[in-house]
């Protein structure tokens, strides 16, 4: 059955999180997307890096309603074989993808503050580039939205190993969905084998977790999933700020 995305359920607020948790912590993700769908109607978009558990939630949300959004940022240091699973999937569900770019002003002034390379100096430096590239592009793309679907599972990180399927983004101010926040590496990929689900093709090719060129390589095949991202730095630091970002108004860099 379809979901109404105009007669969508009143949202909860932040107080509701407990309860919301308690009713959705036994679903499958599946039946997670569903309930976010029928609660948050077009007030919700999935964010998108098409890595692997990103189109596994598209399977999930195009299986349900075609009409569900899905928003990328595009960084200005992807690689092509991200471009091309955008591509894949528009092909296969005829999912046009919404893509947010940086802010031109603030990219500029950063390169020509700290040049095109910058990441690689200091953390500080990784952050600000991430904030120019991508937290400032998310905040823009969720502006005015309820909640937002993100992939994010716990045993991707350090970082991430507490992650719930419902959470409070108090940075940008809403709920994020996890529905696969449970879920494991091998099924995630069971997943995408038993589906036929377009995937990046770096996968194929020792990268687990896929971000910017300059800023992801490979793993070896028992490494951590996440060793690829920012691999000079300590793992306590390897996250973008997207799913942990300050609160209230995003402050130039
Ligand atoms: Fe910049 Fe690297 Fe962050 Fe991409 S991942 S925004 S290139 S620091």
């Amino acid at each position: 059955m379809r979901t109404d995305l105009t007669t969508a359920k009143p949202t909860a607020s932040q107080a509701d999180i407990p309860g919301l948790l308690r009713q959705i912590a036994p679903m499958t993700a599946e039946e997670v997307v569903r309930w976010a769908l029928e609660r948050f109607g077009p007030r919700i978009v999935l964010a998108s890096s098409f890595g692997a558990e990103d189109v596994v939630l598209i399977d999930l949300l195009m299986n349900i309603d075609r009409r569900a959004r899905v928003i990328t940022l595009d960084t200005g240091r992807l690689h092509q074989e991200t471009y091309n699973a955008i591509d894949a999937v528009r092909e296969r569900y005829g999912l046009v993808t919404e893509v947010f770019f940086p802010n031109a002003d603030d990219v500029q002034q950063m390169v020509a503050e700290k040049g095109l390379n910058l990441f690689y100096h200091s953390i500080e430096n990784r952050k600000r580039c991430c904030a120019v590239r991508k937290v400032e592009p998310l905040r823009r793309a969720l502006s005015g939205l309820d909640a937002w679907v993100t992939g994010i599972r716990r045993d991707q990180n350090v970082t991430r190993a507490g992650v719930e399927k419902l959470e409070w983004d108090d940075g940008n101010r809403l709920f994020k969905v996890n529905p696969l926040a449970d879920w494991s590496w091998d099924e995630v990929w069971k997943y995408i084998r038993e589906h036929n689900v377009p995937y990046n093709a770096l996968h194929d090719r020792g990268f687990p977790s896929i971000g910017c060129a300059p800023c992801t390589r490979a793993v070896q095949a028992d490494g951590d999933l996440r060793g690829g991202r920012w691999w000079w730095e300590h793992p306590e630091t390897r996250e973008c700020g997207l799913h942990n970002p300050a609160p209230g108004p995003q402050p130039k860099t």
